[in-house]
């Protein structure tokens, strides 16, 4: 993976320019992009997003790249990532004189815990969601152990709502601070204040910057074999350690399904194993689309749109999509277009 090291042309923090973001997916699929950005603060996040709006550059941002397609071998304006924003505070971390608490951090006013055993953690949108599952039981915190084995960035998680059928990562969210990339200006909301669904943080073309999560507590040793065994699950029902963009569909309407997924839909119309190139409907599990070898993404684009022709025409059922896409037909649109 390319190290971004450069502070070129004007940018507040560091930015490379034609910069290959295949490394930077689980999918390995993907194409160079004008400028990958990455600030190490949120208020550097703040300042590059401003540069790219005088600018007049697209933006998107960029978190683990586990739930991600792209689709074009180019992509113009910035890619800003959070690969750098991996922090992780005790909500007593942020005491007076504490280098978050100045006047200017967009954290500045998280309310600092008067007891230490205060059930919460403040997250920047680069903290690991593995980090955040070791911290948790460390501590003694239940709430985010059925993360366990799910790749990614907490500012991802908090875009995605990534978590199982009945639980997702809003549950444990006490508040955010998302930036307004076309004002600049960053909001701070509580829970009630957002809108999230199923595997939807309804963001909004805002942009994640942190977090306030809350757990109750619990037994540490109970909880760390929890996770293991969450792990263990996983890694026998899905393809965890293959090229993975993770599940490319929500699933359906049970209803509508039978109470089928979207993965046993797959399964039982005889989808898994079907490939264009080197893109494949995984045999193990068939809501994931995995990379054989140099698949691109236009092939993983079309084996995804074949499956789903075959499913509406087979079963009626209109599968929606769970994975982002960049660039292709009716890939996502930038948080900011370009001017
Ligand atoms: C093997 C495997 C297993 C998985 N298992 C699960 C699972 O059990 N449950 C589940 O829900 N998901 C699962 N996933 C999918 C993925 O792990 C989650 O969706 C995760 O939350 C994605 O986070 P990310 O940081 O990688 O986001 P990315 O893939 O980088 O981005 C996804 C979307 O979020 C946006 N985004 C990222 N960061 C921000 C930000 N700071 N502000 C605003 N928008 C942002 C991006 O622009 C993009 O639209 C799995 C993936 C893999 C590869």
């Amino acid at each position: 993976m390319e190290s971004v090291k450069n502070c070129s042309n004007g940018w507040p923090c560091a930015a490379l320019p034609s910069a290959d973001l295949r490394d930077r997916t689980t999918l390995k699929v993907g194409g160079v992009v004008e400028w990958l950005v990455e600030p190490k603060s949120p208020e550097e996040l703040v300042a590059a997003v401003k540069f790219a709006r005088e600018a007049g550059l697209a933006v998107r941002v960029l978190g683990g790249g586990a739930n991600l397609l792209i689709a074009s071998e180019t992509l113009s304006g910035c890619v800003i990532s959070t690969d750098n924003l991996n922090r992780t505070f005790r909500p007593t971390d942020l005491e007076e004189g504490n280098e978050l608490s100045g006047s200017d951090a967009p954290l500045s006013r998280v309310a600092p815990a008067p007891v230490s055993d205060d059930p919460r953690l403040v997250l920047w949108a680069g903290a690991r969601l593995q980090g955040l599952v070791r911290t948790a039981y460390q501590l003694g915190l239940r709430g985010a152990e059925l993360l366990s084995g799910v790749p990614g960035h907490v500012g991802g998680a908090l875009a995605m709502n990534a978590g199982s059928r009945a639980w997702g990562f809003w549950d444990q969210v006490e508040r955010v601070w998302l930036l307004d990339p076309l004002s600049g200006e960053v909001m701070e909301r509580a829970r009630e204040e957002c809108s999230p669904t199923y595997r939807d943080g309804h963001l909004d073309g805002t942009i994640a910057l942190a977090c306030v999560l809350r757990f109750e507590t619990d037994n540490k040793t109970l909880l760390k074999n929890e996770a293991a065994e969450y792990l263990r699950a996983k890694s026998a029902a899905q393809p965890v350690t293959k090229k993975s963009a993770g599940c490319i569909w929500k699933n359906p309407d049970p209803e509508q399904s039978n109470g089928r997924g979207a993965g046993k839909l797959v399964d039982d119309l005889g989808l898994t194993g079907l490939k264009v190139g080197d893109a494949m409907v995984s045999t193990q599990h068939g809501n994931f689309v995995l990379n054989n070898g140099a698949a691109t993404g236009a092939e993983v684009l079309e084996l995804i749109e074949e499956v789903e022709r075959r499913v509406q025409s087979e079963t009626g059922i209109q599968l929606l999509r769970e994975v982002r896409q960049w660039g292709g037909a009716n890939g996502e649109s930038p948080v900011l277009e370009p001017a």
